[in-house]
This record gives structure tokens, C-alpha cells and sequence, in this order.
């Protein structure tokens, strides 16, 4: 059952604050394509208010340290805030199922996950401080040294609509365990969780100023904050042309910048495969989340001993998807998250066939559902290397598939790509998956399966999908800069 959007303002300084222009953006559902709410839009002036308060509650010596505050401190907010979520799990689920079309069991796995997040950062706050004055070995006796481990500062987090309220965890909960102050910018597509993790913050006494949530547009708010010379560091998540941007805005301050940004990534399939099992992580890998993850393995390359039988199944499987509102029971592919990427999909299958593709399975909305954002899961054959539909990130329910015959091939095709995320390899030969685990480029390689991710295993991308790992010890250390201190004995 739906349930009603809180009406929030941007959280500035541990309240809740109307923009200073007034501006607000509309929110629709992709369900229903009604406007069901608004969000406040920040600008540039509320960006610059925000920094101050992020700025505020860093300072040293005026009794609100926060990154002097130990990480045993910053470990009970943390726990405090994982705890609300759960309490809150099952309401922030429909809200973010509402907001975004994700079907509601998935939006109740990431709001475990979220809760997940945030404690598993608690841990790792408080092991920091036993890693302090970490002693470095030095060849010359007169001299003394160690290292200590700071908080870069005041962090901006940028993140897309895919996965809000995790993404946002991603971020936010590494950065406070390394006692950097945030603003977080959710994206204008779906803010609805984010600014309730700052209703969380409110309920538990989070100090001031240490987390800033301000939603609004990216070329107006993000763009702000990305070029603000007060912010120490920029981590983003979103398309490679917005990374771009990002990274050219910071380099101009030599700001620092993590970027985890789109992908392109294959499942590659072998001929000694059980065929169910492979045909259902070809289908999670490709169409979880209505196929709107970064690391979507979107590109099948199939031994072509199986491709027939194996596309056969895959279509069959795919007859059997239930498409839905989201909401309810059972559902497996929601809507699209907004009208414009709705077309975007759409536009990419056309391409696809006009360029001479075939569209096996799908292409188009589904016939029992009049309104709302939906796209058929769909499966592309008789396609080239130099085709759109191979080359460039969908973002949406759409399986592209090429055949190889020998393993050099797959590898080759595998790697025909300006992305590097993630990477899947199917076969029962471990020694052969141990090979293509070596030379397949991307961040992450997935043995006989496809996407799952833990927050100790480190993610992120090379090549177009950016640089620098989120999540486990890196994730932390994403938001620490190192000081070297010696001494003259
Ligand atoms: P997007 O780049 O359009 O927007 C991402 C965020 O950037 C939003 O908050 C947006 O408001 C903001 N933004 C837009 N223009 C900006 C600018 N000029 N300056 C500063 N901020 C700006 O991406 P999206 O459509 O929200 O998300 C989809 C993309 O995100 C896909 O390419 C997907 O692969 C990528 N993604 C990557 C990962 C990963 O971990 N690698 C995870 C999820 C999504």
C-alpha cells in the first residue's frame, strides 16, 4: 500500500532548513506519473551556508571537534543512526520503492543493508584509533617517525538514484567514521530516503553541521558544491559525463575526487555450464533493479556450442518475470526511475534495430500496464561490436549478446569496452576462471555469479568507471589523509 511523502526542507546545521530561493522540484511516481510531492530544491547560496556549518562543526578548540571527538564517539552515532534505519526499515522501503519503482523486497534488502552499512563503519571508527602513531621504520637512528591518520575535511557526496539511501551510506558512514563533516546531494530523481537520514540524524543528536543533506539539481547544487573551495574533497557516484565535470571543476583547487561511475560489463558464459543456473545469474546480473545498476553485466558472450538452447531458456525465464507496480507481491521489474531515462531505454532499442540488431525478447512497455515508466526486459541478438546497443551504458532492462568459440575470443570481446566495473565469468573449469580473472579489466571480477557485493570486499572501477574503492578499508581510508610526523632523537 502506498503511504504518504513526509515533506521535508534541506538539513543544514542539524535542522531543517528552507531554501533560500524557495525553490522546490516536483516528485513523480514512475508508477503512477503523478506528482506526489516535492522536494526543496538548495542553489549555490544554501551550498555556501552549508559548507559553513560543515566548516563550523571541524573547527578545533571551540568544543564541537568532531574529528578530534575519538572514533569509540563516532562509532555510537553511527550505531545509533544503523539502529533507527531498522526500526524505520520497512517504512523507508516503501518510500524509496514510491520514489524510485525498485520492487519493495529489494528495497527492504538495501534498507538492511544500509543499517549493515553504518555498523560496519562503527567498527572500523573505533579500530582507528588503535592505528594511530602507527610507528614507521627508518634506517637512521637520530630519527623518530609515526603516522597519523586525519580526516580530510569537509567531504561533499554526490550520488545517483539507482540505489539513494544506500549510496548515501556508502558515503556518509565511512566518511563520519573517518570524522570528516559531509554534505551529502542526492539526486533530484530520488531524495525521498535521503532526507528522512536526516530526520534519523535529528532523532539521534548527530552534532551540528557533521552531516549536511542538501537535494536540489546537479548543474545548480551539485555543480556548487563540487567548485566550492571550501570543500576538501569531492566523492561521486554517477554517470562518466557528470564525472567528468566533477573532475574538472576540482582539478582547478586540486581537490581531491573518488569517482565510481558507469559501466558496460560482461558475463562471459562457457560451454561446461549447469545452463539453469547460468541463465539465472545472466537474468539477476542484467535485470535487477530494472537493469539500473553500474555494474549490470548487460553484455552476454556465450560459448556458441550452448548459445542456442542457452537463449532459448533465457527468453522462457524471462516470459515468467513479473512486471508490476512495485509495491506489490511478487513483482520483479518495476518502472523505470523517471520519463526522460524511460525514453533514453527506448530510444537505445530502437537504435539497436535500426542498426540491424534483433530484438529476441522484449523491446518494448509492457501491453498489461497503461501507464507508468515500464520497459519489458529485453534480449538483443545479431549484434556487432561497433553497435550503440554494445558500446554504450543503457542503464535500463536490456541484454546485448554475442558468441565466441575459443577463450582468447571471449576475452577479447569481454574487454571491447570503455568501461571497467565489473566483470562476470560462468564455467565449471576453476583454473580457467582463475585465468580470466587476471585479464579481464575491470574493478570487480565474479566467479559462477554476478553482482553480489559485501561491505568488507572493496568496489569500484578503472578505465570510464573512474578510480578509488568504496566500501571495506578502502571505502575509509577514501576520506583520511596521512601526516607523517619525525622527530629528531
Ligand atoms: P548523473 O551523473 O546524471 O547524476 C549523478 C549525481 O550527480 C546526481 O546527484 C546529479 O544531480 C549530480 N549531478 C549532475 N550534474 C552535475 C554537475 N554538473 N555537477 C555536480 N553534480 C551533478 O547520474 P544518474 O543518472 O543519477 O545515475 C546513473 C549513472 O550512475 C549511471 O551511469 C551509473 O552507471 C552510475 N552509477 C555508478 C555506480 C558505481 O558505483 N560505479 C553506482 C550507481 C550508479
Amino acid at each position: 500500500m502506498a503511504i504518504p511523502i513526509p515533506s521535508r526542507q534541506l538539513f543544514i546545521d542539524g535542522n531543517w532548513k528552507e531554501p533560500i530561493l524557495k525553490k522546490r522540484i516536483p516528485i513523480v511516481n514512475p508508477t503512477t506519473e503523478e506528482i506526489i510531492g516535492d522536494i526543496p530544491a538548495a542553489t549555490a547560496e544554501d551550498v555556501e551556508v552549508a559548507v559553513e556549518a560543515a566548516r563550523r562543526a571541524l573547527a578545533r578548540n571551540k568544543g564541537k571537534d568532531w574529528a578530534l571527538a575519538s572514533g569509540a564517539v563516532r562509532a555510537k552515532y553511527l550505531r545509533a543512526i544503523a539502529a533507527k534505519i531498522k526500526e524505520r526499515k520497512s517504512e523507508l522501503a516503501k518510500l524509496e520503492t514510491i520514489d524510485c519503482g525498485k520492487p519493495l523486497n529489494e528495497a527492504e534488502g538495501d534498507m538492511e543493508d544500509v543499517a549493515g552499512c553504518f555498523e560496519y563503519y562503527a567498527d572500523l571508527a573505533e579500530g582507528l584509533d588503535a592505528k594511530q602513531n602507527a610507528p614507521v621504520s627508518l634506517p637512521m637512528k637520530a630519527f623518530k617517525s609515526y603516522v597519523i591518520k586525519e580526516p580530510i575535511g569537509v567531504v561533499g557526496l554526490i550520488i545517483p538514484w539507482n540505489y539513494p539511501l544506500l549510496m548515501a551510506a556508502w558515503k556518509v558512514a565511512p566518511a563520519l567514521a573517518a570524522g570528516c563533516a559531509a554534505i551529502l546531494k542526492p539526486s533530484e530523481l530520488a531524495s525521498v530516503t535521503c532526507l528522512e537520514l536526516a530526520e534519523v540524524c535529528r532523532e539521534v543528536d548527530l552534532p551540528a553541521g557533521v552531516l549536511n543533506i542538501l537535494t536540489g539539481l546537479g548543474p545548480e547544487a551539485g555543480a556548487s558544491l563540487a567548485s566550492h573551495p571550501h570543500v576538501d574533497k569531492i566523492a561521486f557516484t554517477g554517470s562518466t559525463m557528470t564525472g567528468v565535470k566533477i573532475m574538472t571543476a576540482a582539478a582547478k583547487m586540486v581537490k581531491p575526487v573518488s569517482l565510481e561511475l558507469g559501466g558496460k560489463s560482461p558475463i562471459v558464459v562457457f560451454e561446461d555450464v549447469d545452463i539453469d543456473k547460468a541463465v539465472e545469474w545472466t537474468l539477476y546480473g542484467c535485470f535487477y533493479t530494472n537493469g539500473q545498476i553500474c555494474s549490470a553485466t548487460s553484455r552476454l558472450i556465450v560459448h556458441e556450442s550452448i548459445a542456442a538452447e542457452f537463449l532459448d531458456r533465457l527468453v522462457k525465464w524471462s516470459e515468467n518475470i513479473k512486471i508490476s507496480d512495485p509495491l506489490e507481491e511478487g513483482c520483479k521489474l518495476g518502472p523505470i526511475v523517471s520519463r526522460g531515462q524511460y525514453e533514453k531505454v527506448l530510444k537505445f532499442i530502437s537504435t539497436a534495430k535500426s542498426e540491424g540488431a534483433t530484438i529476441l525478447y522484449g523491446g518494448a512497455r509492457p501491453e498489461h500496464l497503461k501507464k507508468g515508466f515500464f520497459v519489458e526486459p529485453t534480449i538483443i541478438t545479431d549484434v556487432k561490436t561497433s553497435m550503440q546497443i554494445w558500446r554504450e551504458e543503457v542503464f535500463g532492462p536490456v541484454l546485448s549478446v554475442k558468441t565466441f568459440t575459443t577463450e582468447d575470443e571471449a576475452i577479447e570481446l569481454a574487454n571491447d569496452t570503455h568501461y571497467g566495473l565489473g566483470a562476470a565469468v560462468i564455467s565449471k573449469d576453476l583454473e580457467r576462471c582463475d585465468r580470466l580473472s587476471k585479464v579481464l579489466q575491470a574493478g570487480t571480477v565474479w566467479i559462477n555469479c554476478s553482482q553480489p557485493c559485501f561491505f568488507q570486499a572493496a568496489f569500484g572501477g578503472i578505465k570510464w568507471s573512474g578510480f578509488g574503492r568504496e566500501l571495506g578499508e578502502w571505502g575509509l581510508e577514501n576520506y583520511l589523509s596521512v601526516k607523517q610526523v619525525t622527530h629528531y632523537v
